[in-house]
């Protein structure tokens, strides 16, 4: 540190020496100029005194005498006298000698006989005297030679002093030498004694002043120390403090990452489904959204694809969602792995997947995706160790042609979906305009449909099932009507596609079984006798696995004898579910017959026919409507009675109207008709009445 103290003390002591220094040297230039001044001014009063005195008596013979002669004016009896008289005069006092000039500069007096003569004209005293003016001058002698004779070691003050007639003008100089070596002494002396006090007192002062400024500094030192130590301490303080705000920090770091996690974990969730990590609708819709825009800006096309699993509520129903989340994982799978990194798949929910084909060319790259991804499913599926084959269906709405919204493309490509599905299902379908009218007039039918039966608004019609040859009554087939209040009679072609799709057909279907059972029961007990009632049976009701119990129940409450019961199911049925062997089996048992429906419309294989437990084949109304007109119809019909025949099946033909038809079938060995000629589907009282 920066040593105050010593600092000042050395200041202080050259300041003071400084100071002592100068006075001392003024105080004796002043002090010497003051004895200058005193001295001359006796020397001038001596002047005076000589000129009053002797000038008057004297000045005459010096003015006037020839002073080049030294030798002769020392001799001269005047200056004799002169002397006596100038030491009478200087007698006692300091003037220790006298010397009086001429107007030419030469020395024509003076007390050291052997200075008389000299030439002083060159002199600057003499000169300024010479002009009227006193000049004096101090000055040490080692040795001098005064008036009462030689002395030594002398302080000497000279003044060249003008000597003036009464008229004021210079006549001569004269020069006085006084001693001043006593006054001198004194005043060396005093300046001694106050050099000494001021010396004393400025040390002193000193001494006070180092004191303090060492007391100050030993204060400054200590608040100098404290500061530091207060330094120190902050600083540690402000170490802590920063380790701890560290420490803090670390912490907020980790628990913001955590909370960005737990975001980034709530954000994924919110955009994706839980089950297959698809994304989900949301996301698909944010996505379907930039993408439209970004399509709108560049002049893009796109395709959205609405792919629905076929039948895959049965699934879910027969085997439990265990094995249905499994099933739908894996198809996630398969789809994600066929679609473009850039295309976005999401699952909607339940068997629903859309995807968004960005970029497309034309109809034609979304119907090469959509087929692709019909083709992942031509494998089967394995969960465990079972092997399911599942189809889907695909509905494509384009962008731009079918919609400029999230809203309409998925609608547009839902609906298209749903014609997919109506038309057999494993299959694409483009979206077209005039399907939306469809799928309105579906929305609306079907919240209709709903409430059908509590508002009674459904109800059976029995058509006759005749002998050909004797019109002999057979049976009926039960075929439900919907008589809505402000559509009227809605058609089961239209309705009954919707009721499958939506699932109602369960309950329909069961209404159904229980009316008409009802409904023979009742005619038994009012002596009407039908021999055997058809129902329709839906392919949704087999896959539900509890359509056994359903049927023995109904048949137990209505009191029905089961081999009056005929369920009539189509190829499809068989074709479509996995254990519907096993299912009709069990319908077989009850002791119910069942028939094949449309027969000849579906794939149906000979030999699987053969391990079905059937007992009739319906001949389809497409054959039967080519009697008499295409010979292929006709060979159809005839392969088909020789099939029934070998398997030992019975055989009935629907939709006959014509005689023509009614005979070829009769002859050919398909004695039992239904159809127009005998009767159309009636109401049971009108059936009734025609039969009875
Ligand atoms: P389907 O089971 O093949 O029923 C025969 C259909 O042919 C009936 O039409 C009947 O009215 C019609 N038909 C009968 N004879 C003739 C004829 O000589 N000429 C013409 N042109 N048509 C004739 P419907 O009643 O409109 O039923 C249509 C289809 O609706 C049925 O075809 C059946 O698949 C379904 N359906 C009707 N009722 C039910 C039902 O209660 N349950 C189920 N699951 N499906 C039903
Ligand atoms: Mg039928
Ligand atoms: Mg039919």
């Amino acid at each position: 540190m920066f040593n105050l103290s010593r600092y000042f003390s050395t200041l202080s002591l050259v300041m003071i020496v400084l100071a002592g220094g100068l006075l001392g040297y003024f105080y004796n230039r002043l002090s010497v100029a003051q004895l200058v001044m005193m001295a001359e001014d006796r020397n001038v009063a001596m002047t005076n005194v000589f000129r009053n005195t002797l000038w008057p008596r004297y000045g005459e013979f010096l003015r006037h005498v020839d002073a080049s002669d030294a030798g002769r004016l020392r001799a001269a009896p005047q200056i004799g006298q002169l002397h006596a008289e100038i030491s009478a005069q200087m007698f006692g006092t300091d003037v220790i000698k006298a010397k009086v000039y001429n107007h030419a500069g030469r020395t024509v007096y003076s007390s050291d006989p052997l200075q008389i003569g000299e030439d002083k004209s060159g002199n600057a005293g003499f000169r300024a005297a010479l002009n009227g003016k006193v000049a004096s001058e101090l000055t040490h002698r080692n040795d001098f030679s005064a008036f009462e004779g030689a002395l030594s070691d002398l302080d000497v003050i000279s003044s060249y002093i003008p000597i003036r007639n009464f008229k004021g003008e210079v006549e001569g100089v004269f020069e006085l030498y006084q001693n001043v070596t006593a006054f001198l002494t004194q005043l060396r002396q005093t300046l001694w004694w106050i050099a000494g006090g001021v010396m004393s007192i400025f040390s002193l002062l000193y001494f006070a002043q180092f004191l303090v400024v060492r007391h100050a500094h030993r204060i400054l030192r200590e608040q100098g120390d404290e500061l530091e130590r207060t330094n120190r301490e902050l600083d540690a303080r402000v170490k802590e403090r920063t380790s701890e705000l560290e420490s803090a920090n670390q912490l907020l770091e980790a628990e913001i990452a955590e909370r960005r996690t737990a975001e980034a974990r709530l954000d994924h969730l919110a955009h994706h489904d839980p089950l297959t990590g698809l994304p989900n609708r949301l996301l698909f819709n944010n996505q379907l959204e930039r993408s439209l825009n970004r399509a709108a800006r560049n002049a893009l096309q796109m395709a959205v694809l609405f792919i629905d699993l076929d039948h895959f509520k049965d699934v879910n129903d027969s085997l439990g969602h265990a094995i249905g989340d499994q099933l739908l994982k894996a198809v996630a799978i398969r789809l994600a792995h066929d679609t473009r990194a850039m295309d976005t798949l999401a699952r909607l929910g339940g068997d629903e997947f859309i995807c968004l084909i960005e970029d497309i060319h034309g109809p034609n790259d979304a119907d090469t995706v959509a087929r692709k991804i019909l083709d992942q499913f031509a494998l089967p599926f394995l969960i465990g160790e079972n092997e399911f084959h599942l189809t889907a269906s695909i509905g494509i709405s384009l962008y731009p042609s079918d919609g400029g919204t999230v809203d309409a493309l998925v609608r547009n490509a839902d609906t298209a979906m749903y014609k997919a599905k109506s038309q057999g299902r494993n299959s694409s379908h483009f979206y077209a305009a005039e399907m939306t009218e469809y799928a309105i007039e579906r929305l609306r039918l079907e919240g209709l449909l709903r409430r059908s039966i509590e508002n009674r608004e459904l109800s059976l019609h029995y058509q006759p099932q005749v002998d050909g040859l004797t019109r002999r009554l057979l049976g009926a087939e039960a075929l439900v009507r919907w008589n809505q209040p402000e559509l009227g009679a809605v058609s089961p072609v239209r309705f009954i596609p919707i009721a499958e799709e939506t699932g109602f057909i369960l309950t329909l279907g069961e209404w159904v079984l229980r009316e008409a059972c009802r409904q023979v029961s009742e005619w038994d007990r009012q002596g009407f006798y039908l021999p055997r009632i058809s129902v329709n049976l839906s392919v949704k009701q087999i896959e539900r696995s509890n359509i056994v119990e359903l049927v023995s129940t109904i048949l137990a409450g209505s009191g029905l004898a089961p081999e009056r019961l005929e369920l009539e199911i189509t190829e499809s049925v068989i074709m479509a579910v996995d254990d519907s062997l096993a299912i009709l089996n069990k319908l077989r048992q009850l002791g119910i017959k069942l028939s094949v429906d449309d027969f000849g419309t579906g794939y149906s294989s000979l030999s699987y026919l053969k391990l079905l437990p059937i007992s009739k084949l319906k001949i389809d109304r497409a054959f039967v409507v080519g009697i008499g007109e295409n010979a292929g119809d006709e060979a159809i019909i005839r392969t088909i009675v020789a099939l029934a025949q070998s398997l030992g099946l019975e055989l009935i033909a629907e939709g006959v109207e014509t005689a023509v038809q009614n005979e070829f079938l009769s002859s050919t060995g398909c004695p039992s008709i239904q159809g127009y000629l005998h009767g159309r589907p009636a109401d049971p009282d009108v059936f009734r009445c025609t039969w009875e």
